[in-house]
């Protein structure tokens, strides 16, 4: 029988399961470890269609009606009966329908409607053929080449059918689908609540941007890539701003975050240093794992729950907490906040345009910057691939992903990439 593991239950016997092994942990299983304990617990709002951009959507949408909502054309041109025309290929010009036009016209068998593109068929004529294609003279036109019936008529319904789905719930609204929510006519939608995650970085050295700086400290520019990321996927950002390395101050903030958000992030203090505290804290008031993840950079993690609020403990430096947040987190505040089948940017195969020095044993994700010519991507790592390097993911545009046993790669080998793009 399958074995249900709790939180609580890993937490206590981390060595209770064959494939978990918190000091080296894949991040396959940190994945499914995170998603398995996650609960999605989402309330809905209304928002004007025009506002729902980038949000999820809270309910299944069904159309009242059909789109097109008439049969129109779909060229500027004549409509006439086809079977009148076959008898003979002279068709008298009748009048003439724009878009808009709500009249009810017949026209008669030898008539033809001059008609502009989304004006509604009218009565009595069942195909269109567009101005290039007859030729006219005086009020009359010729047709030489006998179309097919039916063509160049945008069918009632052929869009979107009346009581039928239009979007499921869980999609994420981009331009097309608040475009055609407002196809069937609706104005306002249901979405899901925004997500609020609190957020603070720790560590006495970091001192917050536009302050003066001392030799020994940094600037705190976790916080600003951290909400930045947020934005990105429209989740709401509560600053707790930067936390000392201070056992009381540190646990305060943890208590006051669990009550006023739906996740925590923090970066810095998650390894094994003098100050990092975060595991003495963490193990008092939450149930959280710490792990040594097999990947570079962003080896140490914390995950688990604070009360009953998912945490993500980051580490501190810059690039392994972007990295870990993309990777990581991203795809489980993405479930959190109700999108469904959120999946991270493909991996593509480029080749490698410069020697990649790899040691087997961690999954690395360097940061690259890939080129397409003649329809290959090319790949180059950035110079330096430091875990504080922040400058690199600056530079690149894409993550050069490196399976756990890959050793380095010769110049002209195959590497899969993530591209930057969807990614952030
Ligand atoms: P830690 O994970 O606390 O051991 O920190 C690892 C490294 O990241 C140290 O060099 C820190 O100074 C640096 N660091 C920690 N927090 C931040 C931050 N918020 N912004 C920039 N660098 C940081
Ligand atoms: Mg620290």
């Amino acid at each position: 029988m399958k074995k249900i593991i709790s939180l609580e239950n890993l937490v206590n016997d981390p060595g209770c399961l064959s494939e978990y092994d918190p000091n080296a942990m894949t991040i396959e299983v940190a994945r499914k470890y995170i998603h398995n304990f996650l609960k999605v617990n989402l309330e809905t709002e209304f928002v004007n269609t025009e506002d729902a951009l980038d949000r999820i959507l809270g309910e299944t949408i069904i159309s009242k009606i059909n789109v097109p909502n008439y049969n129109n054309s779909a060229m500027d041109g004549f409509a006439f009966n086809l079977d009148s025309l076959i008898e003979k290929n002279t068709l008298k010009v009748a009048t003439t329908i724009l878009a808009g036009d709500l009249s009810k016209q017949k026209i008669k068998p030898g008539f033809a409607a001059q008609i502009m593109t989304g004006s509604k068929i009218p009565d009595g004529t069942d195909t269109v053929l567009p101005f290039e294609l007859v030729k006219q003279e005086n009020d009359s036109i010729v047709v030489n080449e006998i179309p097919k019936k039916g063509v160049n008529i945008r069918r009632l319904g052929e869009d979107i059918k009346k009581n039928g789905e239009v979007l499921k719930k869980g999609v994420f609204l981009r331009p097309a689908e608040i475009g055609l929510i407002a196809s069937i006519g609706i104005s306002r939608v249901k979405v899901f609540k925004k997500l609020k995650v609190s957020f603070f970085s720790t560590g006495d050295e970091v001192v917050k941007a536009g302050q003066p700086i001392k030799s020994g400290q940094v600037y705190d520019s976790n916080h600003f890539t951290i909400q930045s990321m947020l934005r990105r996927i429209n989740v709401e950002c509560v600053d707790l701003g930067i936390i000392p390395d201070d056992k009381k101050l540190i646990e305060k903030t943890f208590k006051n975050a669990a009550k006023i958000s739906d996740a925590i992030i923090t970066t810095g203090g998650v390894s094994v240093g003098k100050a990092d505290y975060m595991k003495d804290i963490l193990k008092k008031l939450g149930k959280v794992l710490f792990w040594k993840l097999s990947i570079k950079p962003g080896r140490p993690m914390a995950y688990g729950a604070f009360e009953k609020t998912p945490y993500f403990g980051l580490p501190g430096n810059p690039v392994a907490a972007m990295i870990t947040f993309y990777q990581l987190v991203q795809p489980a505040l993405k479930y959190l906040m109700g999108h469904d089948g959120y999946k991270l940017p493909t991996l593509l195969k480029a080749k490698c345009a410069a020697p990649i020095t790899k040691r087997p044993g961690r999954m690395e994700f360097q940061r690259g910057f890939y080129n397409s010519r003649n329809g290959e991507l090319s790949v180059k790592p950035t110079p330096h691939q430091g875990s504080g390097i922040l400058s690199s993911m600056s530079k690149a545009n894409c993550l050069i992903v490196l399976d756990m046993d890959q050793e380095s790669i010769k110049v002209d080998d195959y590497v899969n990439i993530q591209l930057m793009e969807g990614l952030v």
